[in-house]
């Protein structure tokens, strides 16, 4: 599966622009729920990041697109999840 942006898109209104990798209009919009892992083994030491997007995905092509949000997105910049002390 990959996800990767869309170009231009508007996931939290109704309105989803055409498809980054292939430019196919057809595409819908889903619920997502999400784990995000840290690759690796040290990624074993590190926090599973959860979120539940809209998920937008591509009917010609497969390509899904979602945004993180923010407490979830400093989470992996820092590889540490401040509300858990163990995190
Ligand atoms: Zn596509």
């Amino acid at each position: 599966m990959t996800i990767l942006s869309w170009r231009g898109h508007r996931m939290r209104g109704e309105q989803l622009s055409s498809c980054e990798r292939c430019g196919a209009e057809r595409r819908g919009k889903f619920n997502g729920e999400i784990a995000i892992h840290f690759t690796g083994l040290a990624g074993l030491n590190k926090p599973i990041v959860w979120v539940f997007p809209p998920v937008a995905v591509c009917f010609h092509c497969g390509l899904a697109g979602f945004e993180v949000p923010a407490e979830e997105l400093e989470v992996l910049k820092t590889g540490q999840n401040g509300n858990d002390p163990c995190g």
